[in-house]
């Protein structure tokens, strides 16, 4: 395939970010040389982050993977002897075989999310052929698997209010979301509503750019927003504003709930919460009034030892506060259920095997797990930078028994310890399908310059795998082009035919609809599950409890890795050239002598990272901050927040845990202090904008 040069293409955004949006993609010479908003989805409005702008300079910048490679140093040098896509690809079948043949397929672990994204670059040929192997089977876990068993269990993934509808609403409540940072273009839903009287509420310990032009920010502490809503659910139900009439009609477990919800005043919450227990009834009593009010759950309060019970307490409260059935009130969760997709086009079901749950990637590298992992296959993730307990991930990938292949676009920090990396094509590159999960859109991606060096599509190289590993089977679609019609047949009803024709794609309740008037709970009574006794099972100490705060008296301060302008997650943070700053109260600051600027050392008993601090008071006392996702070559160790990230799980969903993180931070003085400035002098200290990236 050749491009004509000057021109644009149009095609979409399919990158793990809410917004899903269509892209106008600028070329000259047959490279892109810019990314702007295209027309085809009204919720993109002309307009994408600042980071998908720089798309470019990831596919054409010195991190790019050009072609496959052997590694040539020890683990983690990144040195690499070049080969061609035979020999690499020869010597991933042998591997494979070989620990088949001597360990059991478990020994193989297929390690993937949500770098690419698309419907095509994960759970097609890739499944395909390690469901055939027997490979070990992973629970993806690191993000949405919390929130998403409280969603399942409440509501049967029932679909969200979308961006549009917020402009309606006359209170927005935004918990433990950053839309300025993560989906940004429900930000000018949010402040049309305001300008049309809409009053905004944001839950978030920091003083995210929402939170400063809120009516009433609450900064609960890490991990206590179920003992928030539990109080606000208190209040509804004590003060006879709860909806009798709709819980009666359309919910089961309403006196479960208002039970375990009893005991939760304001004056308790706000003491677990460390909030101002009048800030938690204003909120309360602004819920109670207003109508269409409409909740934005986001992930960042499901990170934790409570997160499911939060998410369940937050999801639960339109159907007692009644927010249902008016345009612009229920709440938003994700979308991405909102298509039915079933994913039929894998064409191999899935073996009854091993089951590994990511965030325990270390341990499952470094204990005594039978068979032990032999090979690890990372694709479409960077799990140095992005699996907690950082530390035990690297002893794991040190391992001189442990053969690690990493398939990705970039030279990545995983990719450093690779002992053979496969260079993977970018969406500008290859054909896919972006699904949106804040609003409802499906979309074709289509590529808008040829692959970039040897790069090649991931549908490709696993249909090339399983031949060589003789796992295939006639008649399959064996490259992108037949797997993509393949997923247009196997969409729901019409989607499909929408798609081939250009047109807009969309579900048969419509790309706007209202709870309890065009969508209902997809569980199998049709009714809102108030009280699931699976949850109540499966949480710890059951359903709509709290477990305390991991802080002890050496390791008081909770940290927290929150999603940020900068990245997705880690992808394109290798276009941020400068040392991370630790964001810190000046309350925090001051008693430890830590001044802006300063080198300090943040550790407990997992690791330490060595940074800079940016003193703040955009984040809560008691609480500090570092951004989700960054690389080892941001601190001046080597370690990110994840090295401080215990691997525990939370209460639902096997989820992780990153921000019960709970460290203590110094200042690095002396000799130590001159050696990190002169280690930061080749990148320049990101301090100086710390509130716009944390
Ligand atoms: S990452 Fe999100 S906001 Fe940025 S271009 Fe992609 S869909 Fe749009």
């Amino acid at each position: 395939m050749t491009k004509p040069a000057g021109h644009q293409v149009t095609t979409a955004c399919p990158l793990d970010c809410p917004d899903s949006c269509s892209l106008s993609v600028s070329l000259s010479d047959g490279r892109v040389v810019a990314l702007d908003g295209g027309d085809a989805n009204p919720v993109t409005g002309g307009y994408i982050c600042g980071k998908v702008r720089r798309f470019g300079e990831r596919m054409y910048g010195p991190d790019r993977l050009l072609r496959p490679g052997v590694r040539l140093g020890p683990p983690g040098s990144g040195e690499f002897r070049w080969v061609g896509w035979d020999e690499a690809l020869a010597r991933v079948a042998a591997v494979m075989r070989e620990a088949r043949d001597r360990w059991g397929a478990e020994s193989v672990l297929p390690y993937c999310y949500g770098g690419s994204n698309g419907l095509l670059t994960q759970d097609t040929t890739d499944a395909r052929v390690f469901r055939r192997f027997g490979a070990s089977r992973l629970a993806r876990t690191l993000c949405a698997s919390t929130t998403g068993a409280a969603h399942q269990a409440l509501y049967g993934k029932m679909p969200s209010v979308t961006y549009a509808d917020y402009a309606h609403a006359k209170l927005i409540v935004v918990w433990g979301a950053n839309p300025s940072a993560s989906g940004i273009h429900l930000v000018p839903y949010i402040r049309e509503a305001q300008r049309a009287g809409a009053r905004l509420v944001v839950v978030d310990p920091r003083a995210t750019p929402l939170a400063r032009l809120a009516d009433l920010h609450l900064a609960p502490r890490p991990g206590t927003d179920v003992a928030v809503a539990l109080a606000l659910h208190r209040h509804l139900f004590e003060s006879g504003l709860a909806d009798d009439a709709f819980l009666a009609a359309r919910t089961t477990g309403a006196g479960r709930l208002r039970e375990r919800a009893r005991a939760w005043t304001f004056e308790r919450a706000g003491t677990v919460a460390g909030l101002d227990p009048h800030a938690i009834a204003s909120l309360a009593g602004m819920y109670a009034a207003a109508s269409p009010a409409v909740i934005r759950c986001g992930w960042g309060l499901e990170r934790n030892r409570n997160g499911g019970n939060a998410a369940a307490a937050i999801l639960a409260l339109p159907a007692v506060g009644g927010k249902f059935g008016v345009r612009g009130g229920g709440f938003t969760l994700s979308n991405s259920s909102a298509w039915g997709i079933t994913k039929s086009w894998i064409g191999a079901s899935e073996p009854a095997t091993r089951v590994v749950n990511m965030n325990h990637l270390g341990r499952m590298l470094t204990g005594s797990a039978d068979p032990p992992v032999k090979v690890l296959f990372v694709y479409n993730c960077n799990p140095l930078a992005t699996a907690p307990n950082q530390n035990l991930v690297r002893k794991g990938l040190e391992r001189d028994d442990l053969t690690t292949i990493v398939f990705d676009q970039v030279l990545t920090d995983t990719a450093r310890y690779a002992d053979i990396v496969l260079p993977a094509t970018t969406f500008l590159e290859q054909y896919d399908f972006a699904r949106a999960y804040g609003p409802i859109s499906l979309q074709m991606v289509r590529p808008a310059v040829d692959a970039v060096g040897e790069a090649r599509p991931n549908v490709d190289v696993f249909a090339e795998l399983e031949e060589r590993l003789g796992l295939d089977q006639p008649g399959e679609p064996r490259d992108e082009l037949d797997m993509m019609i393949r997923v247009l047949d196997g969409l729901p009803e019409g989607v499909g035919g929408a798609i081939r024709a250009d047109a807009p794609a969309a579900p048969p309740f419509g790309t706007a609809p209202v709870q309890f008037v065009d969508v209902f709970p997809n569980t199998a009574d049709g009714l809102v599950h108030l009280f699931p006794e699976d949850l109540d099972r499966e949480a710890p100490l059951g359903l709509y409890t709290f477990q305390p705060d991991p802080a002890t008296q050496r390791w008081p301060l909770a940290l927290i890795s929150p999603a940020n302008e900068k990245a997705i997650s880690s992808s394109l943070y290798e276009l941020v050239r400068r040392t991370a700053a630790l964001t810190i109260h000046p309350d925090d600051a001051h008693p430890r002598d830590i001044a802006d600027g300063d080198t300090v050392r943040v550790f407990n008993d997992l690791g330490a990272v060595t940074c800079h601090a940016a003193v703040s008071p955009t984040v809560r006392p008691g609480t500090v901050s570092l951004p989700k996702g960054l690389w080892c070559r941001h601190t001046l160790n080597g370690s990110t927040a994840n090295a401080l990230a215990p691997d525990t799980l939370a209460d639902l969903g096997a989820g992780a845990c990153f921000n019960d993180a709970r460290v203590q931070v110094e200042r690095v003085a002396g000799a130590a202090d001159a050696a990190a400035a002169a280690a930061a002098a080749a990148m320049p200290v990101e301090g100086a904008d710390a509130e716009r990236i944390h």
